[in-house]
């Protein structure tokens, strides 16, 4: 019984049933491929820091700097403890990201969507700063998601691991799968709005040089005596939480 691609091999044009046909394993001269491609662009802004006299009354202050500017209910974020050190935003990374959705699926779409983007461009740590977001500018879709064009943020507050006081700034962000030209110049306005309401805080001293603290590569360790927060940053002196001196053993 003669096999089928010998028959083919003669010449014969009809493909046996299920196999290519010949022509298909010729390398065309010119390939056509179907082109895909994503663009997400992520931006932001972030001020200089606003020194405020030390103590935790400062961080119940927080919120009131978003007055005037804030669109969407404020939330405040809180910085994270050490099990969750290695939490960021990227999902083909599941540990991670497992992490991250942790420790902030209890937030709403605005924050949320103002953690993404102000982590992934690194202006904010929650290793260390308090975060305080709100919808500034733009609009958000059904589901409660800020458009690309919207601006969110706020203030972010870190302790001065030299002197203990609460240092602030104003931080916007924005992004997602398109840019339009005047989002930067609204971003722009609204962080010196931000600004403006720090400095005019009772506790404000001034602005200052931001130095900020190194987060630790997993080691961490130290619990606060005051509120129990496990700080996950290397050489905390000041507990990221509730700003008390933290206790070395
Ligand atoms: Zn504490």
């Amino acid at each position: 019984m003669p096999l089928d691609f010998l028959k083919r091999k003669g010449g014969d044009a009809t493909p046996a049933a299920g196999a290519p046909a010949a022509s298909s394993s010729t390398l065309p001269e010119e390939i056509t491929a179907q082109e895909f491609q994503l663009k997400l662009y992520y931006a932001g802004k972030s001020s200089e820091g606003v020194r405020m006299k030390a103590g935790p009354r400062a961080l119940a202050e927080l919120p009131s700097m978003l007055i005037g500017l804030a669109q969407s209910e404020v939330e405040v974020v809180e910085p994270l403890p050490i099990e969750f050190s290695q939490a960021t935003p990227n999902i083909a990374r599941p540990s991670e990201a497992m992490q991250w959705l942790n420790a902030n699926h209890a937030h709403g779409p605005i924050t949320r969507h103002a953690l993404v983007v102000l982590e992934s461009i690194d202006a904010i740590d929650l290793a260390f700063d308090t975060f305080v977001c709100a919808l500034l500018d733009g609009e958000v879709d059904t589901s409660g998601y800020p458009e690309y064009n919207a601006v969110v943020g706020g203030v972010a507050s870190h302790w001065d691991e030299a002197t203990g006081d609460m240092i602030v700034r104003a931080v916007v962000g924005w992004g997602g799968k398109g840019v339009r030209g005047d989002t930067d110049r609204i971003g722009a306005r609204i962080l010196g709005g931000l600004l403006t309401n720090v400095l005019a805080n009772q506790f404000a001293m001034g602005l200052t040089q931001i130095e900020r603290p190194v987060p630790a590569a997993g080691r961490g360790g130290l619990v606060c005596a005051h509120c129990g927060f496990a700080s996950g940053h290397e050489r905390a002196f000041y507990c990221p939480k509730c700003g008390m001196r933290l206790l070395r053993g």
